[in-house]
């Protein structure tokens, strides 16, 4: 089962990103967006030649407002089931306020200007995952599986294809501030993460299970060699 991965730029320059997986039975959605960026979404499928009713499955990898933001739009364009870990529940529902632990200048700016703390359309999902479930996504087209990775958020999931492509969201960002141009494959952590030692032990995890290209909800991809580094930082911080 080939597939084909198309990024899709929530904000230019990698600052944040999304995934769409296209398979033979239509397209895969990884993460989700800030709110009212459905166009940027619709824009990447239309490039695969592909529509709303072609989405198949949402995939949240957390809470926090750049990931989870449009989730409900985005299922109401394209009805597609959205799928969350359990601990993650009640962010998703507004139900309870997100820990935002700073790692450096630009989580303090953000958090003083309130922007990661902002109310989204808040959703219940349609698939919830326990504790340390897979969620396979055969059923969906694609070799690979949706694994638990807590450390960034305490239900923080990511997508590790078979082929060695994961998709992890926070737990590892790079280049700039929020993405940005240079340097390449450096790593770094996001602006929030509260369990750095479960990061680590997260990103351990998914090099044990063969993770190869590691894509970043913000910046560009890093090398396992950037992630065995990085591994090294977090539990010498
Ligand atoms: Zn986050
Ligand atoms: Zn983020």
């Amino acid at each position: 089962m080939s597939y084909k991965i198309q990024r899709v730029p929530i904000l230019p320059l990698g600052m944040i990103n999304a995934f769409l997986l296209q398979t033979a039975m239509g397209a895969v959605l990884v993460d989700t967006g800030l709110m009212g960026t459905e166009d940027n979404v619709a824009a990447q499928l239309k490039k695969l030649g592909l529509g709303w009713h072609d989405l198949k499955l949402i995939i949240v990898t957390h809470g926090h407002v750049d990931h989870a933001g449009n989730a409900a739009k985005l299922r109401a364009l394209s009805g597609a089931p959205v799928v969350i870990h359990q601990a993650e529940a009640k962010y998703c529902a507004g139900e309870a306020e997100m820990k935002l632990c700073p790692t450096g200048w630009v989580g303090r700016l953000l958090y003083r200007r309130g922007i990661p703390l902002r109310p989204y359309d808040y959703f219940s999902p349609d698939i919830v995952m326990h504790d340390h479930d897979e969620f396979d996504l055969r059923p969906y087209g694609l070799e690979g599986r949706v694994v638990f990775t807590p450390g960034h958020t305490p239900g923080s999931i990511s997508v590790l294809m078979d082929d060695g492509h994961a998709f992890v969201s926070d737990l590892i960002a790079s280049g700039f501030a929020l993405g940005g141009l240079l340097p390449v494959d450096r790593p770094r952590r996001p602006p929030f993460e509260e369990e750095p030692l479960e990061v680590a032990s997260a990103l351990e995890q998914l090099l044990a299970k063969g993770s190869t290209d590691f894509h970043l909800g913000h910046g560009f991809k890093l090398s396992t060699k950037a992630v065995e580094r990085h591994i090294h930082t977090l539990r010498n911080l």
